[in-house]
């Protein structure tokens, strides 16, 4: 299954590979899906015309995982998306409700699309509990922030991808 945000994607990923061109995944909500927990997006220019060029596929590994969109806000409560990982760590939502077995499956089946595509670098989005590189939420739901990846960002690193947060792609470009 491949984040489709209302258009489909999934043959678009295999002719890229096809095509031998180098492909870039990136967070969905980054092209201007409306996949966010609250249906909006972080769109970036650069990011919509990469995929307009054939040149990104999407990934939205909450959406992967399962869960609506709108849906309540979630937070690693202790450690980061590697402690999830491990068994050491879990996701809530605000509301209390554990969605950690959404989260795992949405980084999995993030990771088999990425597979797939022949991809080796990602950009994906900033501070989220599943995209999240460097720098998440801290569980609180205060905004406050703590060092760690998202889950999904924390399973590519281990698989040997080069992950960049969307902030760092506007300073440095991939
Ligand atoms: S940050 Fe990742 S999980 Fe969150 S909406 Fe964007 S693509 Fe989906």
């Amino acid at each position: 299954m491949t984040y489709n945000g209302g258009e489909s994607l999934s043959g678009s990923s295999g002719n890229i590979k096809s095509e031998n061109k180098e492909i870039i995944v990136v967070s969905a909500c980054l092209a201007g899906r409306n996949c966010r927990f609250d249906k909006g997006s972080h769109p970036m220019q650069e990011i919509m015309e990469m995929v307009e060029e054939g040149k990104a596929i999407l990934v939205c590994p909450e959406q992967l995982g399962g869960l609506p969109t709108p849906r309540p806000p979630s937070e690693i409560q202790k450690g980061d998306g590697d402690d999830v990982l491990d068994g050491k760590s879990r996701i809530v939502n605000v509301k209390g409700q554990d969605v950690t077995n959404n989260f795992i499956k949405g980084a999995f089946e993030s990771y088999r699309i990425v597979m797939e595509s022949g991809a080796k670098k990602a950009i994906l989005k900033s501070r989220s509990p599943a995209c999240g590189v460097g720098q998440i939420y801290d569980g609180s739901f205060t905004g406050s922030l703590k060092k760690g990846n998202g889950i999904a960002s924390a399973l590519f690193i281990r698989s040997g991808f080069k992950v960049i947060s969307d902030e760092e792609f506007q300073e440095k470009g991939v």
